[in-house]
This record gives structure tokens, C-alpha cells and sequence, in this order.
């Protein structure tokens, strides 16, 4: 009965604490100032409609059809301000996910290898649940959104470069096809 107790309690505290976090807004973007399109589509700027729906659908096909397919579309809000953004409780990131329930977009961020990055995080909490992606090294997450992103940039900032090559490293030794199988096991 005590090890119930304690582990209701320890799936509730972090739910909890989390209902007050601003990323709740995510789910509820409306609160922030933001319109949604549809359900999956969210922007404060919606004259820009047309470039966010491009972007979306670029991103989704391309995670899809090179990384793994995903099964709940994610919902994506596009912040064209600061504020937006900010009203989501992020700052520096250029993106920023909430498990499986969202993802913002800052206004940097409105290209197409940041929405990749951001839907593969999405991936990985749907492939390996939100606990275990929680759980996985660092190198594993960061590096596989920046690798299968196709993100440009030749060098980046560490430690996200030093993640990038090894992923690299670990998936091709590993291969697409036991990506998820082997990805449960680090
Ligand atoms: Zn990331």
C-alpha cells in the first residue's frame, strides 16, 4: 500500500508542477494570444498562414518519410514575436517541445530543418514514451534531431556538435532499421 501511495505520488507531483508551468499553454495556445488554423496548426501572425502551412507539411513528410512515421501529428504554434514566444515560458531555444502535446516555433526559427528538429523530438516521445525519450542520453536526443534534421549548418555550437557526431557514429553502425529498437536500450 505504501509503494502505491508513494508511486501515485510520484506520477502526481510532476503533473502537478506542470499544470503550472507556462508550457501548458501549448495545449490551450488560445489563452496566449494565438489562433489555430486547425488542430494541429497555430500561428499570432495568421496573415502568414500559407508559409507556416508549407512549413508544417515540408516538415511532417520529410520526419516521415526519413526518420519514422508519426502517428498523432503534432500541434505547432509559429511565433512570429518575442512576446508569443515568451508567453510559452521559452526563451533562448529556437524551438521548444512539450512531450507529445506541442511544439512553439520562435520567430528564428521559421525554417525548415527547426521544424524537422522539433518534430523529431516529437517522434522520439511517441516512439519511446515520454519517460523513457526523458530518460535517454543527451547525445541521443540532441544529436539525432540536429543529424536527421539535415540541419546546414556545418559546425555547431557545442556541446550540440559533439551530440550530432556521436549519433552519427552510434546510427551507422546501428542502421535505420533498429533506430528505435536500439535506441531503447541506451
Ligand atoms: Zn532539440
Amino acid at each position: 500500500m505504501l509503494k502505491r501511495l508513494l508511486l501515485v505520488g510520484m506520477l502526481c507531483i510532476p503533473v502537478a508542477a506542470w499544470a503550472f508551468f507556462k508550457p501548458v499553454r501549448v495545449i490551450a495556445p488560445e489563452l496566449a494570444g494565438v489562433s489555430c488554423i486547425n488542430d494541429t496548426l497555430c500561428t499570432d501572425d495568421v496573415s502568414r498562414f500559407q508559409e507556416v502551412a508549407k512549413l508544417y507539411d515540408e516538415a511532417l513528410h520529410f520526419v516521415g518519410s526519413s526518420v519514422g512515421s508519426i502517428e498523432n501529428k503534432p500541434r505547432v504554434i509559429f511565433c512570429s514575436t518575442d512576446a508569443c514566444f515568451q508567453s510559452f515560458g521559452f526563451k533562448k531555444q529556437a524551438g521548444a517541445n512539450i512531450g507529445i502535446f506541442g511544439i512553439a516555433i520562435s520567430p528564428r526559427a521559421w525554417q525548415p530543418y527547426y521544424v524537422r528538429h522539433e518534430m523529431i523530438h516529437h517522434l522520439q516521445n511517441e516512439k519511446l514514451g515520454m519517460i523513457k525519450a526523458w530518460r535517454e542520453p543527451q547525445w541521443f536526443m540532441e544529436g539525432m534531431a540536429y543529424s536527421l534534421s539535415e540541419d546546414p549548418r556545418a559546425k555547431l555550437s557545442e556541446p550540440f556538435e559533439q551530440y550530432r557526431s556521436q549519433f552519427e557514429n552510434w546510427y551507422n553502425r546501428v542502421g535505420k532499421d533498429r533506430l528505435w529498437t536500439e535506441a531503447r536500450n541506451l
